[in-house]
């Protein structure tokens, strides 16, 4: 599944703010003010309610629109483009993994900026590689356990990655697992072996089990929406620190923050020193 989302529509609403100058309301954006406006201006784009910029465009060109009002609806078209071409996460979110996460992780991707790649099953086609159009980030999701072939398989190739492991009530995300630096996805399993002997037969075990039912659908949002954050600050270079990763839990909804350093016996620690 790719899905391009086209730059040049961008949401937005504009509402009166002073004689000559109008508030416009952006989409997922800061608002900005447009001013130096005559008052016919003003009332041609007061009277278009919520569009967008494509709209503008349009309604620029229309031959029945005023020739004052052309200029402004230019100017607003662009500045909201430019606006949302500076938010612009121009790298591609890959989401591996079934169920209710998946798809909401897909949709909030697709819905949002940037592409989203579903790479065959299991980790990266050779043919992602071999074009250097692989993603970015890869949001691996799984259930009990982190799947610790994909994220290792993804990290191989220098891809960071973002687990989503569901456990019943709780779900898992992150930490952001970055090829050469922090933890990886053995570490994260050796703390869980460490506390719980006869984990490593079990996990393989666990990938390979049927899928479960999906989670509360409103858990489900919720680390979903986390994850959807936590990926795009990471892709905006602005991601949580080395090791740290949340735990949104039932019943109300907390989220703590955890940190897990690289494990000293990983060989990700070993092989490095
Ligand atoms: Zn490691």
């Amino acid at each position: 599944m790719t899905t391009d989302i086209p730059p040049h529509l961008v949401p937005l609403r504009a509402t009166a703010y002073g004689p000559d100058s109008v508030h416009v309301s952006l989409s997922r954006l800061r608002a900005m003010v447009l001013d130096g406006l005559a008052p016919a201006e003003t009332g041609f784009l007061l009277g278009l309610g919520a569009t967008s910029s494509a709209a503008l465009r349009a309604a620029a060109a229309h031959e029945r629109t005023p020739d004052g009002a052309r200029s402004p609806l230019e100017r607003l078209a662009r500045a909201a483009e430019s606006a949302a071409s500076a938010a612009l996460v121009p790298h591609r979110v890959a989401v591996t993994g079934s169920g209710a996460m998946a798809a909401a992780l897909g949709e909030l991707f697709a819905t949002g900026r940037g592409t989203v790649v579903d790479p065959p099953s299991p980790g990266p086609h050779p043919d992602l590689r071999a074009s250097g159009a692989g993603p970015a980030i890869v949001i691996c999701v799984s259930s009990e356990v982190v799947d610790l072939v994909r994220a290792q398989e993804w990290r191989a190739t220098g891809t960071t990655v973002v687990p989503v492991v569901e456990r019943g009530d709780r779900v898992a995300v992150g930490p952001v697992l970055r090829p050469g630096r922090g933890p990886c996805a053995r570490c994260l399993e050796l703390y869980q072996v460490g506390r719980e002997p006869g984990r490593a037969a079990l996990a393989a075990a666990l990938l390979d089990a049927p899928q479960l039912a999906d989670g509360d659908p409103a858990l489900t949002a919720l680390a979903a929406g986390l994850t959807a954050l936590t990926t795009r600050s990471e892709l905006a270079g602005s991601g949580p620190p080395d090791g740290v990763g949340l735990v949104a839990s039932l019943p109300s909804g907390t989220v703590t923050h955890h940190r897990w350093p690289q494990h000293p016996e990983c060989s990700c620690v070993t092989m490095a020193a």
